[in-house]
């Protein structure tokens, strides 16, 4: 069995780090932690802290990554929300086992060392999830 714990955080897809970074450290105050390049997925990430939760931007390092392909087809805007569990094996199974849809059936690399996998809009009521465990 596994929890789901909290939302972990609301990923934004951005054309412009920086700019988008000065929207909520400026305006709103909060403290952004460093930015890091995730390969794997195409994409530059820096995480927003607030409270017990976090905002992620997300910017496309490629024209053919999928925060590219997002912003494309819906404009800038949140790309996803992420709740974070407890054990990520073991919710995947589960998942796979109720027959939702899923996205990764494996858990992947995620910013900051989190495994994270996405379930896919078709069976969460119209948004991308991710399930992340942090260790
Ligand atoms: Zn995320």
């Amino acid at each position: 069995m596994f929890k789901t714990l909290k939302v972990d955080h609301i990923g934004i897809a951005v054309k412009d780090l920086e700019q988008a970074k000065k929207f909520y450290t400026e305006v709103l105050g909060m403290t952004a932690m460093g930015e890091e390049v995730v390969e794997q997925q195409k994409v530059k990430v820096c995480f927003i802290p607030c409270g017990d939760s976090e905002v992620e931007l997300l910017e496309s390092t490629s024209p053919d990554g999928p925060i590219a392909k997002f912003i494309e087809k819906n404009g800038e805007g949140i790309q996803h929300m992420a709740l974070r569990v407890d054990n990520i094996e073991a919710a995947l199974a589960d998942l796979k086992a109720k027959g939702v849809r899923l996205i990764d059936e494996k858990p992947r690399y995620g910013a900051g060392g989190a495994s994270i996998a996405f379930v896919h809009p078709k069976a969460t009521g119209g948004i991308l999830l991710e399930l992340s465990e942090r260790k």
